[in-house]
């Protein structure tokens, strides 16, 4: 039994502040739901407007800081967050539930990012355009947006706000950060780190609580310049239409439900590995999770065979005990949004072949733990291959030929991730010419991305400027042009 429950506080104008209705909220280990793991701020619409009106105070000074400066501010922070990859790693897995490799994955991933973006400082450059005229200089500078705001979900707790927070202050914003309300621990560590890093007070503000009050805030407030959000499609859209009443900039990352065509000439037990991957690693819970397969019908036997038998090897488990393949669900929400997919799949006619159940008994009971799932025979009309189920499972359908494979996986109102599995390069070709997602894999499994490389979606999956790599930098800033004329003398208007 515990006895004593950390309280955490907001973090405005450089200070840890508690809400200021005073209301704050629990919450538990998705491992072992007896266990809080902290009480948090249920901030209101006053705590996100005095955050915006910190932002708002330290822009002047942190815009006019030179960019190579501020980007040793994420040199420094990037050197604490080095020291406590290990801290980091255990808060996301206690918080979350990922498996502990998968986290140290996250920070990894983090690091990176935070590595790149710092040396952006010396990168906010400007293009020099040649002139129809004589003795002009034409130049544009990248000037910094404003207050911006950064919205979050749970499932990358540090990776997500690290990729939009990062670039938002090299370019010389100052930010409001809100983070998922599932997942404010791992939160209030980053934005530890850069506070030990010296970030100025007001540069970056924290603020907990629900996207209804906090998020619908900075979604409409006039103050706020840009919003970074990543989430769910529903919330994007609802974004999207509140941003455009003050016309805000605006950046979402949504949902997918990312697809794997496995050709007849692939390598099955490649193919097999990385399904199993992008299905069940992070216990599907990541936006790349690979949602659906499209077997070619000559390979369907053997594949179905092998994937099958793999996917019921894994282990799974509590994410601190290292021998975990798949961890509990972050949430009582996202089990029973699991667990009522399951069921509308078999309602609906498609064929269990592995998994399907809660897991129970033991450990089992205290945590969000669901066996990895596939369903076979899937049609596209179902519910199973058109809704986005964020857990560990996955959904299998039958192609005839190529053209149909492509039509299938095609057949979906998101676009984010896909995967081909093939050793013919002209079905590779194929595939990366006529696939409708914003990142493909050839012979990889869906998930993820490299730090300096543009990450995002097609169709409702993304909108707006790609994050990551130098894109980034694109969202947070807008170019200005400067027209210089050093003759000295009265131009011919005729020419302008
Ligand atoms: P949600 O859309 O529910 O929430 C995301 C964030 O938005 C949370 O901080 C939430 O706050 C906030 N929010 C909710 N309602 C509003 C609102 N009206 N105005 C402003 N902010 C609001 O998504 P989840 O957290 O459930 O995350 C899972 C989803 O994220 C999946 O659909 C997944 O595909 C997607 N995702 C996409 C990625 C990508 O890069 N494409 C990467 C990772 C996830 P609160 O927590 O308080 O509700």
């Amino acid at each position: 039994m515990q006895s004593h429950v950390e309280t955490f506080h907001n973090f405005v104008g450089g200070r840890w502040v508690p809400s200021a209705a005073g209301e704050t909220y629990e919450l538990h280990d998705p491992a072992d739901a007896s266990e809080a793991i902290g009480r948090f701020q249920g901030s209101g619409v006053e705590d996100a407007r005095a955050a915006i009106a910190a932002a708002q105070e330290a822009f002047a000074a942190w815009r006019s800081t030179p960019a190579p400066q501020r980007g040793q501010a994420l040199f420094r922070a990037w050197s604490l967050m080095k020291e406590r990859v290990e801290e980091f790693a255990r808060t996301i897995t206690k918080e979350e539930g990922k498996p502990i490799a998968d986290a140290r994955g996250e920070v990894k991933r983090a690091l990176n990012v935070l590595e790149f973006t710092a040396g952006e400082g010396r990168r906010l450059l400007g293009d020099t355009i040649p002139s129809e005229l004589p003795k002009t200089l034409i130049y544009t500078q990248r000037r910094p947006l404003g207050v911006t705001a950064v919205i979050t979900p749970w499932n990358f707790p540090l990776a997500i706000p690290v990729w939009k927070v990062a670039p938002a202050l090299v370019s010389g914003n100052t930010v409001v950060f809100k983070p998922a309300s599932s997942t404010p621990l791992t939160a209030i560590a980053l934005v530890k780190v850069f506070v030990d890093a010296g970030l100025p007070a007001g540069v970056l503000n924290m603020v907990t609580g629900p996207g209804a009050t906090v998020g619908k805030e900075l979604a409409t407030n006039p103050s706020v310049r840009a919003i970074s959000f990543t989430g769910s499609t529903e919330t994007g859209r609802w974004i999207y239409g509140a941003a455009s009443g003050t016309l805000k900039k605006v950046q979402c990352e949504m949902g997918g439900k990312n697809a794997v065509v496995v050709a007849e000439d692939a390598d099955l037990d490649l193919a097999v590995e990385g399904v199993v991957q992008g299905a069940f690693g992070s216990s599907g819970q990541r936006c790349t999770a690979t949602s659906r397969v499209v077997v070619l019908k000559g390979a369907k036997g053997p594949f179905m065979e092998k994937l099958a038998a793999r996917t019921t090897s894994l282990k799974v488990g509590p994410g601190l005990d290292a021998r975990t393949d798949v961890g509990p669900l972050s949430s009582r929400e996202q089990l029973d949004k699991v667990m009522g997919h399951i069921a509308l799949a078999r309602k609906e006619g498609a064929r269990l072949v592995a998994g399907g159940r809660r897991m129970a008994g033991g450990h089992f009971d205290g945590g969000f733990y669901v066996e990895p799932t596939i369903f076979d025979g899937v049609e596209p009309g179902m519910s199973i291959a058109q809704q986005e189920i964020f857990g560990p499972v996955l959904a299998v359908l039958e192609a005839e030929d190529m053209d149909e494979a492509m039509k299938l996986a095609n057949d979906s109102l998101f676009g984010l991730s896909g995967s081909i599995y093939t050793s013919d390069l002209a079905k590779a070709m194929k595939y990366a010419e006529e696939a409708e997602a914003g990142m493909l894999h050839i012979n990889s499994p869906t998930l993820g991305g490299e730090a300096h490389v543009p990450f995002g979606g097609l169709k409702q999956s993304g909108l707006g400027i790609r994050e990551q790599g130098r894109r980034a930098i694109e969202f947070f800033t807008e170019e200005v042009v400067v027209y210089m004329d050093y003759t000295g003398k009265k131009r011919d208007a005729r020419f302008i």
